[in-house]
Order: structure tokens, then C-alpha cells, then sequence
């Protein structure tokens, strides 16, 4: 692991997301920017003093030289580190599994992307609400033709925990997040749209064909947006309205997806995962709960406990690990991976979020005009 140490937020969720199935198992780490820190974190962790590095640089070249070397390389770190960590561990023949935002420029995620399919490297990137199993289950039932043809898609996580500044306070989460060096050209719509955009294409399939954008920065002197609205025109003629903030006070963790055809709509909420409505032309409402005998193998792949014991965040975390693992010992064994395995984000995902942000970012710029297509390739 690269990042996600003392006090880091997401590192500590891939840990567990590892190790809930088991799919892979932490042996090595530069895990802070300040060494030291690092190695203390790692001694906490019970890793070989050995193992734990005072940098990326150190940690790839130590590991190459080793029999037992690492598998996969998680980068846990700001954005603008993700670039030249990923490129660095690909180049050596190392597989990566990479947050979000991919990077801070486009020219980097197609050069990234590009990197992965010239040296057959995996990298696996955590778009994590496309681990939860009842996303999974949405996704079978547009692609099995259940609502018909999309119409409408809306798709929002708005957030409300920096609805004030607290970037000039002392929240490092929050500093390193506003500033552009660090974080990209997107503040809300890089942090979080590119979640909400990437969910919005898992489920409907659908691609983006053009997009117009209005950006907006509320809290005084923040750099970067805080709340994001975007239209989205599909091929195929579906239209798509995304909305990110992260001055949503009310608002938790409120990614919420709604998919509208010509035959019938799905909705799902994060905030209550386990459960997905499905509403016909006759207006009755089923809900379809998680763990139910008769769903997808998608959605019974990642599901652990029967319907009615609630699984989660953390779930949906481990089932992109655990798929992640799938995929990389699939490749190893020369054989198709299993449902796990299947339909779980990679690099061209990553690519697609940040040429998102771009053109969210140049449209908003252009006022709204015109509208711009953010598939880069
Ligand atoms: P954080 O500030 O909480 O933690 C960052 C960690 O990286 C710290 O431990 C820091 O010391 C370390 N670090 C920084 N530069 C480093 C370097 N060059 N080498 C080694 N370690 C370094 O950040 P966070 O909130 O955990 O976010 C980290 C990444 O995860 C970001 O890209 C963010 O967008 C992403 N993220 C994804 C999700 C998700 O749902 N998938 C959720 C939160 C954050």
C-alpha cells in the first residue's frame, strides 16, 4: 500500500476491504508522506520493519528485488500522486489498484490507461459504489430490457461536510481536496461526481455523448467547486442530470441513483443499499431486497448474509477487492474469472472519469456553451 496512513481516510477502508474475503493480505507499504510516521504506522500494523518504506521510489525498488515481492500495489493517496505512483510500479510489472480521481490531468489518464494495455499490467480502479450488489442487480435488469428503452437518468451524491472552510481550519482531508495542485480542476466534481458519474454508466450502459455544466463555488475563498450540476446527453437520445455538492447540509453520504425507461424505473439510495425499487407501468412498486433467492448471480456473488441482515460500505469495498484478486488470478490461471471478477472498474473507467471532469470543467468555464464530449477516446 502506498498512502493511507495514521489519521488517512481510504487507506484504512482498503485494508479492510482485503481482508473481509481474504482476497489479498497487506505485506508491504510506504504508508505517509513524512517517513517516519510511516514506519510507525507500519510497525502498528504488525508488518516486517522490513517491508514498511520510507517512500514509493524505495518501496519498488526494494520489492523488486525480492522472491515473495508484492502482487498489487494500492495507492491510497492524494490525487496528483496517483500519476507518477501507478506509472512507476506498471512500468516495473507490478498490477495497481488505483483510487479516484485516476489523475489530475487527462493527458495522464490516457497515458496511464495506455501504459496498462501496453504491458498487460491489471489495475483496478475504487469506484466504490460499484461493489455494492444491488447496483449489480440494477445493472442485469437494464441490460436484461426490464424498464425498456432509457429515458432518464439521475444520478446525485451531495455531501454537507465542508459547508464551511474547513480547509483553512485544519482539516487536511479537506486542504489538500480544494487545492488545485493536488486535487485536479475538480473540487465536488472530481471528488465525487466522478462516483456518481461512473455509477450512472455501470447501471444504464449508457455512453455520454455530450455534456454541458454550471460550477459553482459557495464557501468564500475555496478554489476549486463545491457543487456541480450537469446535463448528459447519451447516445441513443437519454438524457441524464448529475448533481454533486459538498455543501449539502443534510446530506450525508446521499448517492442516489434513478434510471427511467419507457417500460419502468429503479431507484437505489446508498443511505439503504440492501434494498432496490423497481416500478412498472402499473405504478406498483416492488422492492427488491439483497440476499433474495431469485437475483442475479451478480448481486448473489457479493452478498454474504441472508436478506434483512444489512451489509454495506464496507461490503461494497471488499467486493471490488475480492473481484479485483478474481481478475488477477484469473489472468494468472489463463481462465475467464468468475461473476466476482466480472464487471468490476478498471483504468479505461478511471480514464473516462477524469476526461468527465475536464469537460465539466471547460463547459462550466464557457458558461454552459457548447456542449462538450468528455469520452476522451
Ligand atoms: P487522506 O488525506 O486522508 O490520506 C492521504 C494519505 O496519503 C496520508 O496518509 C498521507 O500521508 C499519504 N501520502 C500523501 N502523499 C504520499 C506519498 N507521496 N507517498 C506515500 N504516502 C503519501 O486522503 P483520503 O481522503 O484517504 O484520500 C486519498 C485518495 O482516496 C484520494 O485520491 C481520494 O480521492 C480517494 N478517496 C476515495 C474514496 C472512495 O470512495 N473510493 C473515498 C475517499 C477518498
Amino acid at each position: 500500500m502506498v498512502g493511507g496512513g495514521e489519521g488517512a481516510y481510504i487507506g484504512n477502508i482498503h485494508r479492510i476491504a482485503a481482508r473481509q474475503d481474504g482476497a489479498l493480505q497487506l505485506v508491504a507499504g510506504a504508508f505517509d508522506v513524512d517517513a517516519a510516521r510511516g514506519h510507525k504506522f507500519a510497525a502498528s500494523q504488525g508488518l516486517a520493519a522490513d517491508r514498511s518504506y520510507g517512500d514509493y521510489k524505495q518501496m519498488l525498488e526494494a520489492e523488486l528485488k525480492r522472491e515473495d515481492r508484492v502482487d498489487v500495489v494500492a495507492i491510497c493517496t492524494p490525487n496528483h500522486t496517483h500519476f507518477p505512483i501507478a506509472k512507476a510500479f506498471l512500468e516495473a510489472g507490478f498490477d495497481v489498484i488505483c483510487e479516484k480521481p485516476l489523475t489530475t490531468t487527462l493527458e495522464d489518464a490516457v497515458a496511464l490507461d495506455a501504459l496498462v494495455k501496453q504491458t498487460g499490467r491489471f489495475m483496478g480502479v475504487t469506484y466504490t459504489y460499484s461493489g455494492y450488489p444491488m447496483i449489480h442487480e440494477a445493472r442485469e435488469m437494464v441490460s436484461a430490457g426490464k424498464l425498456g428503452k432509457i429515458r432518464v437518468v439521475q444520478v446525485e451524491y451531495p455531501l454537507e461536510w465542508m459547508a464551511t472552510a474547513i480547509e483553512s481550519e485544519g482539516n487536511a482531508q479537506a486542504a489538500w481536496r480544494t487545492d488545485p495542485k493536488k486535487s485536479g480542476r475538480g473540487g465536488s466534481i472530481g471528488d465525487i461526481g466522478t462516483h456518481a458519474y461512473h455509477l450512472a454508466g455501470f447501471v444504464t450502459g449508457l455512453k455520454a455523448q455530450a455534456i454541458t455544466a454550471d460550477l459553482a463555488t459557495f464557501v468564500e475563498g475555496r478554489q476549486l467547486d463545491d457543487n456541480a450540476h450537469v446535463m448528459i446527453r447519451y447516445e441513443g437520445g437519454a438524457r441524464g442530470l448529475l448533481w454533486s455538492s459538498q455543501v449539502a447540509i443534510g446530506c450525508s453520504n446521499g448517492v442516489r441513483l434513478r434510471v427511467f425507461g419507457e417500460k419502468g424505473s429503479l431507484q437505489w439510495f446508498q443511505e439503504n443499499p440492501n434494498d432496490l425499487l423497481f416500478t412498472g407501468l402499473l405504478g406498483r412498486t416492488e422492492l427488491i431486497k439483497r440476499g433474495a433467492g431469485d437475483l442475479s448471480e451478480a448481486a448473489k456473488s457479493r452478498t454474504r448474509t441472508p436478506p434483512g441482515h444489512p451489509e454495506g460500505y464496507l461490503e461494497a469495498f471488499a467486493n471490488l477487492y475480492s473481484g479485483f484478486a478474481e481478475a488477477i488470478n484469473a489472468r494468472r490461471e489463463g481462465r475467464a474469472p468468475t461473476a466476482i471478477g466480472q464487471n468490476i472498474p478498471l483504468a479505461y473507467d478511471g480514464l473516462k472519469g477524469v476526461a468527465f471532469v475536464d469537460a465539466v470543467v471547460d463547459s462550466s468555464q464557457a458558461d454552459g456553451q457548447p456542449w462538450l464530449t468528455p469520452v476522451a477516446v
